[in-house]
Parts: structure tokens; sequence; C-alpha cells
């Protein structure tokens, strides 16, 4: 159980972000959302999350390709909560383009939202988890932090450099009750996944539901997608005192993508 500790999810207002914050909120966490989206629509997410578990959910609008937004995130968080214990940075982005066509803004995006960030947040948090000796990041990288796919040069990148900071930051807390974790799904239908979808449908002229069979077909064995509360399943376990020595892991949940 995780009740009296707070979560900082990134990106938690859609996909895989809110699958993890519910699973971290029926655990009892605290937790601070973030992410883009209707205002509303956030503000009545909080007050569900919040009447659903009993927990307390605020949200925080931050940026996450901008350092000054991530420090005044991090700083509400320490108002509002006393800091972060569990900080699962997810907030990402892709675009699908050879290098040699990549709009260079796109590169830099995903680099900044997708690695860059997760630097921030973990600079920022891990002098309170390191003085309470209690601590978990897990970053969600992705089978792309693994292995390639053509068109993805931004991502792949960025989600390989997510890995091998994952690795430092392990090792750099290997002593502590501090873990540092990447889970790298394969597909798992989000806006993120459907985008790929409707230019799959759009490209051979395919109804959306060969689209997805097609996608998956490609490169995920099992033929399904993974789900966000199965994430969110594996990161409670990470989060869990059961898992404490486990340290600088990238934890496939791929439908057996990168076993091929
Ligand atoms: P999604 O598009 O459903 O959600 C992305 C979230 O990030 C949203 O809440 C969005 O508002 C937020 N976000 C985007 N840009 C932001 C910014 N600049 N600042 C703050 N928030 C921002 O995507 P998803 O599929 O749930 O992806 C979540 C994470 O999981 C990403 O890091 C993605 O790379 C990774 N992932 C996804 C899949 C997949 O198949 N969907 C597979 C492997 C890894």
């Amino acid at each position: 159980t995780l009740s009296g500790k707070t979560a900082l999810v990134t990106g938690s207002t859609s996909g895989i972000g809110l699958g993890i914050a519910r699973t971290l909120a029926a655990e009892g966490a605290h937790v601070l959302l973030n992410g883009f989206g209707d205002a509303a629509e956030i503000a009545q997410l909080q007050v569900d999350l919040a009447k659903e578990f009993g927990v307390q959910v605020a949200y925080h609008n931050a940026d996450m390709s901008k350092p000054a937004e991530i420090e005044s995130m991090i700083a509400f968080a320490g108002d509002k909560f006393g800091g972060i214990d569990v900080l699962v940075n997810n907030a990402g982005i892709q675009h699908v383009a050879n290098v040699e066509d990549f709009p260079v803004e796109k590169w830099d995006a995903i680099i900044a939202i997708n690695l860059t960030s997760a630097f921030h947040t973990s600079r920022l948090v891990l002098p309170r988890m390191r003085a309470n000796n209690w601590g978990r990041i897990i970053n969600l990288a992705s089978t792309h932090g693994l292995v390639a796919s053509a068109g993805k040069s931004a991502y792949v990148a960025a989600k390989h450099g997510l890995i091998g900071l994952t690795k430092a930051a392990a090792l750099e807390t290997a002593t502590t009750g501090v873990t540092v974790n990447a889970i790298c799904p394969g597909f798992v239908l989000t806006p993120l996944v459907q985008k790929q979808v409707d230019a799959r449908a759009a490209k051979d002229s395919i109804s959306n539901e060969d689209a997805k069979k097609a996608l998956l077909a490609d490169k995920q064995p099992s033929g399904e997608f993974v789900t966000p509360e199965e994430l969110g399943a594996l990161a409670v376990f990470l989060c869990s005192d059961a898992a404490k020595q486990v340290r600088g892991v990238a934890w496939n949940m791929d439908g057996g993508w990168v076993a091929q």
C-alpha cells in the first residue's frame, strides 16, 4: 500500500499516465496529475479520482518541455504535499518521419519531453527521496528503448536515452531506499497510437479495426494491445517492498515484441 505517499505522474490526463495514476490512487497514494487537456475535464477527473479512492488529487499544468515550469510544479508539490515519493516520468509524444524528412522542431520537442524532462523531475525530487531513504522513480520508456523501428528516430533515441538515465540514476542510488527503473510497453491503444492506426488505415485504405490488427501483426506477437491497467499493476509492484532490489531494469510488457 502507498497510503501517505504522494505520486507525481507526468502526462496523466490521458492514456497510460492516467491508468497508472488511477492504479497508484487505488493503492492509497495522493496524486499530482499533469498534462494537457480541457480545464473542466481535468477538474472533473480530480474530483472523480479523489472520491473514488479517498485520496488527495492535485493538478499542475507544467509543460514538460520547459524546465522552469517543471521547477514550479515540483515546488507546488512541496507546498501541497510536502514533496514527491513516487515519480512516474510518463509524458511523451511521437512523430513518424524518416531522418532526412524529420522536422527539426519535432526532434527537439521529442528529446525535451520524452527524455530531458525526466532528468529535470529526477534531479528535483531526489534530494527529498534520499533524505527520507525511500523513493521510487519509474520511467515510461518503450520497446523503442530497446529496439528501433523505421521512421521513429527521435522517439527511439529519446527512449534509449531514458533507459540510460534510468541505469545511471539507479547506480547512484543503489545503496539507498530509492529505486529507479524503466517500463517498456509495446503497443497500448491510447491517442498516441490511435494516430498511427489512423495513418495506417489511410495509407492502406483499410478499416480502423484492420489497421489495428496490421499494426500489431507487424510488431506484437500476442496480437493484443497492452492496457494502461496492466502497466499500472507493474508500477505498483515496482513501488512495493518486494521490488526493493529491482534496480536499473528496463522491464518490457510488450506481448512478445522484443523476444523476436
Ligand atoms: P497519450 O498521448 O495518451 O498521453 C500523453 C500524455 O502526455 C497526455 O496526458 C499529454 O497531455 C501529456 N503531454 C504531452 N506533451 C506534454 C508536455 N509538453 N507537457 C506535459 N504533458 C504533456 O500517450 P500514451 O500512449 O499514454 O503515452 C504515455 C507514455 O507512454 C509516453 O512516454 C509514450 O512514449 C509511452 N509509450 C506509449 C506506448 C503506446 O503504445 N501508447 C508504448 C510505449 C511507450
